[in-house]
């Protein structure tokens, strides 16, 4: 856990937020500030700056977030729907938060924009 980052204390149960999924490794809550009518963010448990700060250590973590992202986009609903996942890295993704996270989205048809 990193004292100064919020998703580590959203994980912790300092700071609250409405959660949609829990296990061992993985924590998955609604984002405050939706993008779509289902914005699930899933963060490892284990705290991790971004993508760029991943080595080939993190193979088996990153796997495990892109799986749970999977089995929470069914359990969202959206699997036949379907869904998309975004991870922002670095300056130009304006990422907010430096604690690794995918976002899912879905619940309506999406564009195909940068932003
Ligand atoms: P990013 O731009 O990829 O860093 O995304 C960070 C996301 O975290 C944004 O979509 C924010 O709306 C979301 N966010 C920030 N604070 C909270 C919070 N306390 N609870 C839930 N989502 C949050
Ligand atoms: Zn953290």
């Amino acid at each position: 856990m990193s004292d100064d980052c919020l998703f580590c204390k959203i994980i912790a149960g300092e700071i609250p937020s409405n959660k949609v999924y829990s296990d061992d490794d993985s924590y998955a809550f609604h984002d405050i500030n939706p993008a779509a009518p289902v914005h699930v963010l899933v963060v490892p448990k284990k705290h991790i700056c971004d993508m760029q700060a991943t080595s080939d250590a993190d193979e088996a973590l990153l796997g495990n977030l892109l799986l749970k992202a999977n089995k929470i986009a069914e359990i969202l609903g959206l699997k036949e729907s379907g869904y998309r996942f975004v991870i922002n890295t670095g300056p130009d993704s304006g990422r907010t938060i430096y604690h690794l996270h995918l976002h899912i989205l879905g619940g309506r048809q999406l564009e195909l924009s940068a932003g």
